[in-house]
């Protein structure tokens, strides 16, 4: 699945190849990409044909795409959704889902470009939002990402501080942060040294500033390292970024050594997937009996 960066990456090729370009025709191949648009395929073409692209913004891992009519096209990539900026005469992808032929935005006519929605399994999709341009109603809940300019981090340490859930549960919680997936949040907690079990209301706003300063720079470097093909044409997102491989210090590790101190890297289900942690440098919370029968157990 796509996460945050390898989004960030798609929203910097559509704000480089995009933006200016007047949408000339749609084509929408198969329904179930634009299945969240109710008013149905045809409706969704109708609301962009010859409407100007005048952005490309990015919410979490929601993208959209501000018209010049005040309107957005919104779209997500779900688990193996791509969008290509491709010359009209490249062959089609064989998932290819929905097309947009851009001109320019002077005046009509294709000029050989289009941006394509390709989408192998269609969890992703596509949709008008009316109105949407500044920001999408359908995304409104969803809280700014640790890379945007404008998260508050204030805003972000009191309302982890009046949680009392794992860190790692609230990292998750789109409503409080978004953007940070399995995979980033285990590489941050790592390097902030915090065991994700860690209760929100137990953290100093030290350790929760950790947090955020660890989660940026396992984005940053993602980032980086995903970049590379950022003035290419071919704007591409499959999900496995090259960083996974080689920058992860605890995901998909276990047993292996930690790299800052050598102890076994342990593995634990969390949420229908795995939590990756270093017991060493990242100490469970110390738990303690909640009553005197031993009927629970209170992580403190
Ligand atoms: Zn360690």
């Amino acid at each position: 699945m796509p996460e945050l960066p390898e989004v960030e990456v798609v929203r910097r090729g559509l704000e480089a190849h995009v933006i200016g370009r007047r949408i000339v025709q749609v084509e929408v191949r198969h329904p179930r990409p634009v299945r969240r648009h109710l008013a149905g395929a045809d409706d969704f073409a109708a609301l962009l044909t010859d409407r100007l692209l005048v952005g490309a913004r990015r919410r979490g891992k929601y993208l959209w795409m501000p018209l010049d009519s005040g309107d957005a096209v919104l779209a997500h990539l779900g688990r193996s959704g791509q969008l290509l900026v491709q010359p009209a005469r490249a062959p089609d992808e064989r998932h290819l889902r929905v097309r947009f032929s851009l001109g320019h935005a002077a005046g009509p006519g294709p000029t050989g470009l289009e941006l394509r929605f390709v989408d192998q399994r269609m969890f992703g999709g596509l949709s008008v939002s009316p109105g949407g341009a500044e920001l999408p109603p359908e995304i409104a809940h969803i809280a700014r990402d640790p890379m945007d300019p404008l998260f508050d981090d204030d805003l972000f340490v009191r309302r982890t501080r009046r949680r009392a859930s794992g860190i790692k549960r609230i990292l998750l919680d789109q409503t409080v942060v978004s953007g940070v997936g399995n995979i980033y949040a285990d590489e941050a907690l790592w390097r902030a040294q915090l065991h994700g079990d860690r209760l929100g209301t137990r953290l100093r706003p030290t350790e929760l500033r950790r947090v955020l300063a660890a989660a940026r720079e396992v984005m940053a470097a993602a980032l980086r390292e995903g970049g590379t093909s950022f003035d290419a044409l071919y704007v591409n997102v499959n999900g496995e970024s090259g960083y996974f491989d080689r920058s992860l210090h605890v995901y998909g590790r276990e047993g292996r050594p930690c790299d800052r101190c050598g102890t076994a890297i342990r593995r634990v289900a969390f949420m229908n997937r795995s939590s990756y942690f270093c017991p060493r440098c990242q100490p469970p919370p110390r738990v303690r009996r909640a009553s005197a029968t031993g009927s629970g157990t209170v992580p403190v």
